[in-house]
């Protein structure tokens, strides 16, 4: 498949007043194809939605190039801009935040379909009907407010708005971080049969590899501001090079008690250090349990080190 969003050594600061700069994204480099799924995972602070609203325009870019279809989305202009706004959507953790309160579901469906003049009367209706459907829910939702649902309907319901304007791309911002484990799988069960209908590709930002782990095609670690490790995902739950990666994916139980029981659990020390002075050399280094001297001077750089499997780490150069 061809590429459908190419992202460019992105940095995205933020001035704080008093020469202080957060380093949000650091220089980002990763790009996706047509239909698939690429994951993006790390803890909370480490850039992935600072990435996520660079990448939808709702931030400029401070360095770097985000392309989109072959066009940088940070200097579109008029008709391409109207139509970067219809292709590409994002649906946010928190479902009822971005819901209005005071309009019906029906009508914050339809927003997006009258904002692009897509259709009106019964057309338009038909059409909200037709998605309230296709997200498991039906005609009958339509004219009842955000409050009566709950967190896994409003997860459908912004699911909705975001389908109805036809997008060909969407960016997932921890969707499922805020729901009960039993309705994730129900929600990424969702994405994924809408993903095949519709040949959507989704950006899936996490805060945890388990999250991500049915979803996703390939998935990128990121760690203050920058990515350290990128590989398909089958071959980062089965081989993940990074220690962050590795200490990530000790934390996820895994099902079958033998490999569980003689499993080492790692755990980080130390908490992660700030955005605004990161370390010196690696940004890992100072709670790496594999960190050597040069750490401290080497800025290692993300590099292909098996076929498609990206890592930036000094153990590997
Ligand atoms: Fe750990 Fe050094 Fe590798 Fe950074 S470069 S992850 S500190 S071993
Ligand atoms: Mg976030």
């Amino acid at each position: 498949a061809e590429t459908i969003l190419e992202v460019k050594n992105l940095k995205k600061h933020f001035d704080l007043g008093r020469g202080a700069v957060l380093k949000a994204v650091d220089n980002v480099s990763f790009s996706i194809k047509r239909g698939e799924t690429f994951g993006l995972v790390g803890e909370s602070g480490c850039g992935k939605s600072t990435t996520g609203r660079t990448i939808i325009n709702l931030y400029d870019a401070t360095e770097g190039q985000v392309l989109f279809n072959g066009k940088d989305v940070h200097k579109l202009q008029g008709r391409d801009l109207k139509q970067f706004n219809r292709k590409m959507q994002m649906i946010f953790q928190d479902p009822y935040a971005s819901l209005n309160p005071r309009m019906t579901v029906g009508d914050i469906i339809g927003e997006g379909i009258d904002i692009h003049n897509l259709m009106s009367g019964r057309a338009r209706q038909d059409r909200i009907f037709e998605l309230l459907e296709t997200v498991g829910l039906n005609a009958e939702h339509a004219s009842r407010f955000p409050h009566e649902f709950s967190g896994g309907q409003r997860q459908r319901i912004g699911i909705a708005r975001s389908l109805a304007i036809e997008p060909e791309f969407i960016i997932a911002d921890e969707p499922i971080s805020a729901l009960d484990v039993s309705i994730q799988a129900q929600v990424v069960n969702l994405m994924k049969k809408l993903q095949d209908e519709r040949g959507l590709t989704y950006l899936f930002i996490a805060h945890d590899l388990a999250m991500v782990k049915h979803i996703s095609d390939r998935i990128g670690v990121m760690y203050l501001g920058a990515l350290v490790e990128v590989a398909d995902a089958n071959e980062l739950y089965r081989k993940p090079l990074h220690p962050y990666t590795e200490a990530l994916l000790s934390a996820i139980p895994i099902p079958d008690p033998e490999i569980e029981r003689t499993r080492e659990r790692i755990i980080l020390e130390g908490d992660v250090p700030s955005p605004v002075n990161p370390p010196s050399g690696c940004r890992f280094r100072t709670r790496c349990p594999k960190a050597m001297p040069e750490c401290a001077q080497v800025t290692p750089e993300l590099k292909e080190v098996e076929p498609n499997h990206f890592v930036s780490c000094l153990l590997y150069n």
